[in-house]
């Protein structure tokens, strides 16, 4: 249940800072996207040429670091580093130091292609991180090639044995299914997590972003015919689970070390639960996957180098901004212009 709060709600009071939007929501999770490039162009996601944002405007790695902290001194205890690919950003692993240092930081983490893990899979773990995100929607070659447009698999899948093998607490695999492209793989995808105590999250399309010819609602496939699917091949049990993030979860009956999750923004709305916030790599604070409300905070970072409170004011501000929720229809042109990978997926 959401309630009505005061701007009251936002200040910090006995030391326990924390961010409050109009709906009664706590924010206590960012995603900061690391850069808006990446070196694959999955067809959901990107057109095959995408115009990035110059790199001067992007926020230098100190500035990214500097933001990430006073989300923390404000009460967040979850960021992800994302974007694009944010393993493709030069030193993007001293953000990772950085942030891995704040005490009040509870879970440090990110999401991924898997192209660059076998070199950052232990600097990763150096730094902190307890569990990962992979993202990875077919075990097959020619398919993953058509996906990414170019992309090789057996670069994912060494990240992913890497990754297993520096042991991460839990790796999760991010996969969106796609009617027509990979929606035959669905039980040899989860039978490759269980084989490896891996979580699986299945993530319905999200119209974000003019992605050249792929037709999102010719690809669409809902989380509910997923489920229903699933249900007729393994025994689940559904959990109360939360990661902190949006995904719904199941645990196989057979298997405690592995489970399914359901990010579902078209059938099953998760806006009012919704305690996540994103910086994209310009460094515009979005208060909402699916709206265009944003603060600059790049602008308050470059005009108070010295002045934390200052910035950390502005994101007490900005909580105003946060709306209700987001309109997605996948049957009409995109509302939303940026791409996932600008906005930090
Ligand atoms: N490059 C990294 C990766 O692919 O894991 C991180 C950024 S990517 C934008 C984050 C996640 O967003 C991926 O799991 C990807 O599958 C998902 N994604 C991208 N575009 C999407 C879309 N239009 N709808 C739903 N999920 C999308
Ligand atoms: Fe790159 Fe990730 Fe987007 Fe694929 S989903 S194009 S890997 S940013």
């Amino acid at each position: 249940m959401t309630k009505k709060t005061t701007q009251t709600d936002n200040v910090i009071e006995n030391n326990t800072p924390k961010l409050v939007d109009p709906f009664g929501r706590q924010v206590t999770y960012v995603r900061l996207s690391a850069t808006d490039r990446c070196d694959l162009r999955c067809v959901y996601c990107m057109s095959e040429d995408m115009t990035f944002v110059p790199r001067e405007q992007l926020l230098t790695l100190e500035e990214m670091s500097r933001i990430g902290k006073a989300f923390v001194e404000l009460g967040v205890n979850k960021i992800r580093l994302t974007g694009g690919e944010p393993l493709t950003r030069r030193n993007i692993i001293s953000v990772f130091e950085a942030l891995g240092k704040l005490d009040d930081l509870k879970d440090l983490t990110v999401t991924t292609n898997g192209t660059l893990l076998e070199k950052y899979a232990q600097p990763l773990k150096e730094a902190g991180l307890t569990r990962i995100n992979i993202s990875l929607d077919t075990l097959r070659p020619d398919r993953f090639k058509k996906i990414t447009r170019n992309g090789k698999l057996e670069r994912t899948l060494a990240g992913i044995e890497a990754a297993l093998k520096v042991g991460f607490e839990k790796i999760k695999l991010n996969t969106v299914i796609m009617r027509g492209y990979n929606d035959d793989e669905i039980l040899d995808l989860v039978e490759f997590v269980r084989a490896r105590n891996m979580d699986i999250s299945f993530i319905e399309e999200m119209p974000l972003g003019q992605i050249g010819n792929h037709d999102r609602s010719e690809t669409y496939y809902s989380s509910d015919k997923l489920r229903q699917f699933l249900f007729e091949h393994y025994a689940l049990n559904a959990t109360t689970e939360e990661t902190g993030g949006p995904a719904k979860y199941y645990r196989f009956a057979d298997n405690l070390h592995s489970r399914i999750g359901f990010i579902s923004p078209h059938s099953h709305n998760f806006c009012e639960d919704c305690n996540r916030v994103r910086v994209t790599a310009e460094g515009m604070l979005l208060l909402c996957l699916g709206q265009e409300h944003s603060m600059d905070l790049r602008k308050v970072v470059r005009a108070n180098p010295d002045n934390d409170e200052v910035l950390k004011q502005a994101i007490i501000d900005a909580m105003k901004l946060k709306p209700k929720g987001h309109d997605f229809n996948l049957n009409e042109q995109p509302i939303i212009m940026r791409h996932m990978s600008a906005t930090g997926g």
